[in-house]
């Protein structure tokens, strides 16, 4: 079912997305060589209680932590660990809140201090994807609009979308109808109505789209171990424009 959200409940998300979005930052100031995604995800749960707000990705379906940090060819749900970030690395931090009951969930993949070239590519890729993603994403228009407009932008530079995981609507739940493809068909899937609050979440890797789910029964790797990054942001699709309620602004003015 989808339902678009009262003007009220769009305050409430809007409330949980800055939470997030100060959040990812917070993260990123952190983000470099020697330092472990643990300590990065105590960063984001101190931050995020400091606020007021719950974790909601722990305990989500028995995840085990505050927030997925997935390195290098780790797509999603990554667990924090004591693995020792190196240079040249990439790490995706997906942060969820549950604020006032309703939830926040964004993400970045951070670079850690200097990364090649072609990583630079990926990552700059698949972030315009996601704004090529919201720019579909108004009111008359279907969720394959959206996966369309990702797709094309991604493959047209050599990326390929990964196919299994996907955007959402938000709300009261962290995961609300429609599932929000990343790949599509124009003019296909679920009808964007004014209101409508989702997540869209561009997962692209630089090698094949093929991906599998690690014995731990979370993380998502590329099948060939090649690099992956992962961009999300919360959006209210409106007439025209979409409005965007989460930001990487607050991470961009730290120049990451
Ligand atoms: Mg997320
Ligand atoms: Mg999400």
């Amino acid at each position: 079912m989808v339902k678009p959200k009262t003007e009220e409940e769009i305050e409430l998300l809007r409330e949980n997305a800055i939470i997030v979005s100060k959040t990812l930052a917070e993260v990123g100031k952190w983000v470099a060589p020697g330092v472990t995604t643990a300590k990065l995800n105590e960063v984001a749960e101190t931050f995020i209680r400091d606020h007021g707000a719950i974790p909601s990705f722990l305990g989500f379906e028995g995840f085990p932590a505050a927030t997925c940090m997935s390195v290098n060819d780790v797509v999603v749900h990554g667990f924090p660990s004591d693995y020792v970030l190196k240079e040249g690395d990439i790490v995706s931090a997906d942060i969820g809140t549950l604020y006032k009951g309703y939830n926040g969930d964004s993400a970045y993949t951070f670079p850690v201090g200097e990364v090649d070239a072609a990583t630079r590519k990926l990552l700059d890729v698949t972030k315009a994807s996601l704004y090529k993603g919201i720019e579909a994403a108004v009111a008359g228009a279907r969720t394959g609009d959206i996966g369309y407009a990702v797709q094309s932008y991604a493959e047209s530079f050599g990326f390929s979308v990964v196919r299994e995981l996907e955007g959402h609507g938000l709300g009261k739940e962290m995961h609300e109808a429609p599932g929000v493809p990343n790949f599509g068909r124009r003019g296909h899937g679920a009808r964007l109505v004014e209101g409508l609050v989702i997540c869209i979440e561009p997962m692209i890797n630089s090698g094949g789209r093929g991906v599998y789910v690690a014995r731990n029964g979370w993380a998502v790797h590329t099948s060939d171990h090649r690099k992956s990054a992962h961009y999300e942001l919360t959006v209210v699709v409106r007439r025209g424009k979409a409005e965007q309620l989460s930001t990487f602004d607050y991470i961009e003015s730290t120049g990451k």
